[in-house]
């Protein structure tokens, strides 16, 4: 499990990222706003400069590092760790704590990169995640839960959950680091992390940093909620909640199968490949020695040469090495020889040029098996020299005595290494003992290819020398595995070459896997960004709609109120409050165009009769029949209001006192005639004034009013016209 979500750190990485750039997005928000402070910018910054950190990493994981990079990524963890740590010191500052100033950063810095300079990078690493990362997590979480308890109850659960999330990151980031050459790094690290808990800590990092995200993300739209206060807008957001969940997991869920498909096929592909190269590397070994190998056994079964292990005459035995010497010849071997059957070298090639065959010539122990009758190949490696060799030995077996010796041919291999030196990938060949004696990588020659006991090592020291020290993989492998070579992923692929336990093994690096993951991932983030665009659009739009549609209601609230303000309920007639305004208006205008004015004040009589005798309800029926009676007869530009209990007023524009007073007589008798509902008749008594030049508004109605009571006074149901000494007005005699 370990080491599969090992493979997965890719992916692991970017969600990790993308997680923090979008609580960088958030806070830059809550940063905007005068409660929360301009200090959560510290927070989006921390957001922000750490998911770059975490796609820096990808990055390396994909493109390779180098020291130079790691610097760089480990300067950019600890810029953010010290924006996390400046969050927490200046909320905490706001929350009444004494902190230390902004000094604290430079001997800060001073230190990791002292730590950096002195004892290495990954010290470096552990000395900022010890110092900043620990410090500033764990005090972002302490001041989040401070700032929690004052908060109204829904944003309170939010900001809690998002404390703890930084309480839990404090030991995740700050706590477990890369192993380390002191205590408790040693102990406590990635690699400890990974063997207990069967995942490598990243990921949970990377779910904390999703949980954190997503909390204060939450807690920001609680603040939302509260200030549109539509219950709309409040479901909107509880529903939007649930579906992001949902919606992230998906995108991630399908985003990191195709990431794995497309690795996956890639993964095959170089598998089968590797199962291809290396047959060709085998094949093309066999090629080398298949001329040997066959040669030995005729060299074996021919009759000439048992005469130099049985016993023969001096030529024969001549004609023996002469066919000894020929088919070294013919096999293009480095050199042939004949044993008896104790092993003692009876003839060898080229024996007249004056070398002297031995058994040493011959690396004896790797003979033994052809001793014992079968059939044995074997590589030879010979330290000083650095030369290798390939030995192929046959029994020779004489008619009725059994097995009487072994031929063996040798064949230098140096030309097949001169061959290989051109190939594109690194292959390896290795000894029995895991030794690496031929390769086209200087660096890999004579390291071993798995650890050896510390016995065996010392036994191999001649000839592995220090690079016996530094086995290239963690485990012996016996056909193919993907697994980890100098801290990089690779494929492994070993194959035993020709019957012996000397073997070939080729790597095929998995950078390419992760360029081929890349796109898979590509996908996923242009996948998340669509969605995270088409919610918050979304989101926008329902928060613009509840908005437009809180302001019209309002707006048609404010109609209604200023209708209600400036009308009467009961007859539906402008109300006192509007015609003061209206009479201003038209004193302004026929001051200005020089046109007449009039007012016409009426009263119904004795109307109080009317109620005790019929009642009120009966009183307000008459009020209203007499409104429409009225409405109906004056003109449309004249302007009809309720003045108060029963008594009305009548703007006319453009008239004047004549014609005011014929409107009025008119209106008196229409009044008259009508039968009101369940009362029968009603009469009125009129009041008519003209506007004069310099009257102010109460003075006109004041004088209609003068006339209205000597209408009263003269008996009701009549018209007067108000006397103006400043006017000079022919009153028309009643008809
Ligand atoms: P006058 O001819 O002198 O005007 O006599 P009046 O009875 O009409 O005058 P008075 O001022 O004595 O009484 C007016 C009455 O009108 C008193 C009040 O109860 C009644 N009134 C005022 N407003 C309303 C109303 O909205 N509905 C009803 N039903 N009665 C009203
Ligand atoms: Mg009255
Ligand atoms: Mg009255």
């Amino acid at each position: 499990m370990a080491s599969f979500l090992n493979d997965q750190l890719d992916f692991i990485f970017f969600f990790y990222g993308l997680a923090f750039l979008l609580l960088g997005a958030t806070c830059s928000a809550v940063a905007k706003s005068p409660e929360a402070g301009r200090h959560w910018m510290m927070l989006a910054g921390f957001g922000f400069v750490h998911g770059i950190a975490e796609w820096l990493d990808l990055t390396a994981l994909i493109v390779g590092d180098t020291p130079s990079f790691t610097i760089a990524r480990i300067t950019v963890m600890t810029v953010s760790f010290f924006l996390l740590m400046e969050f927490a010191r200046l909320e905490a500052v706001r929350l009444g704590f004494r902190m230390p100033g902004r000094w604290i950063y430079p001997p800060l810095a001073l230190a990791i990169a002292l730590a950096g300079l002195v004892k290495g990078i990954v010290v470096a690493n552990i000395a900022a995640r010890y110092a900043a990362g620990f410090v500033g997590a764990l005090g972002t979480g302490l001041v989040l839960a401070c700032l929690a308890r004052s908060l109204p109850r829904a944003a309170k659960g939010f900001i809690g959950a998002a404390a703890a999330g930084f309480a839990i990151y404090a030991i995740a980031a700050g706590l477990i680091v890369p192993a380390g050459p002191f205590w408790p790094a040693r102990v406590v690290n990635h690699a400890a992390f990974s063997s207990l808990a069967g995942m490598p800590v990243q990921l949970v990092r990377g779910l904390l940093a999703c949980w954190i995200s997503y909390a204060i993300w939450a807690a920001w739209s609680q603040k939302h909620v509260a200030d549109v206060a539509s219950p709309r807008y409040t479901a909107y957001i509880r529903n939007q909640f649930i579906w992001t969940f949902v919606a992230t997991g998906f995108i991630l869920l399908s985003g990191w199968t195709l990431t794995e498909y497309l690795g996956e096929i890639y993964k095959q592909n170089v598998e089968k490949r590797a199962g291809v190269d290396i047959d060709l590397l085998a094949s093309r070994l066999t090629g080398e020695t298949a001329a040997i190998d066959a040669m030995v056994r005729s060299l074996a079964g021919s009759p000439s040469v048992l005469p130099l292990l049985t016993g023969g005459s001096r030529q024969e035995m001549d004609v023996g090495r002469v066919v000894l010497d020929l088919d070294v010849e013919a096999s293009a071997a480095k050199r042939g020889y004949i044993l008896n059957a104790a092993g003692d070298v009876v003839a060898s090639s080229y024996q007249s040029d004056g070398h002297a065959g031995s058994s040493n010539d011959v690396a004896g122990a790797s003979l033994l098996k052809s001793m014992t009758g079968a059939p044995d190949q074997n590589f030879v490696f010979e330290p000083g020299t650095g030369k290798h060799d390939y030995y192929v030995s046959y029994p020779i077996w004489a008619p009725d005595r059994g097995m009487v010796g072994v031929a063996v041919l040798a064949k230098s291999l140096e030309g097949f290494g001169m061959d290989l030196t051109d190939l594109g990938r690194p292959y390896f060949f290795v000894n029995p003992d895991g030794v690496i004696l031929m390769t086209n990588r200087p660096d890999a020659l004579r390291r071993t290819l798995w650890p050896l006991s510390e016995a065996k090592q010392a036994e191999l020291a001649p000839l592995t020398g220090e690079a016996g020290w530094r086995p290239m993989l963690k485990g012996n492998i016996v056909d193919a595995t993907w697994t980890d070579v100098d801290g990089e992923q690779n494929f492994v692929r070993r194959r035993f070459v020709n019957h012996t336990d000397w073997s070939l093994v080729i790597l095929k690096p998995t950078r390419e896997i992760f360029a081929t993951r890349l796109l898979g991932i590509v996908i996923t983030l242009l996948a998340s960004i669509v969605a995270l665009i088409y919610m918050l659009t979304k989101e926008r739009q329902v928060h613009d709609d509840v908005l437009l549609d809180n302001r019209s209601k309002l707006q048609e609230l404010a109609q209604d109120l200023r209708v209600k303000a400036t009308t009467d309920p009961l007859t539906g007639l402008h109300n006192r409050l509007k015609l003061t305004f209206i009479l201003a208006d038209e004193i302004k205008r026929a001051d200005r165009y020089d046109t007449p004015l009039s007012l016409v004040l009426f009263d119904i009589d004795h109307f109080k009769k009317i109620n005790d005798t019929h009642g009120h309800l009966s009183g307000d029926h008459v009020l209203m029949q007499l409104s429409r009676v009225v409405q109906k007869l004056i003109r449309s530009n004249d302007l009809l209001a309720r003045w108060g209990g029963e008594e009305f007023l009548i703007l006319l524009p453009g008239a004047d006192a004549l014609m005011a007073f014929q409107a009025a007589e008119k209106l008196r008798e229409a009044i008259a005639r009508t039968s009101f509902d369940g009362i029968g008749s009603v009469t009125c008594s009129f009041g008519v004034a003209q506007y004069a030049p310099g009257d102010a508004s109460d003075a006109l109605i004041a004088h209609a009013d003068a006339a209205l009571y000597l209408a009263k006074n003269g008996g009701r149901n009549q018209v007067k016209l108000a006397r103006r000494p400043d006017r000079e007005i022919v009153v028309p005699l009643r008809a």
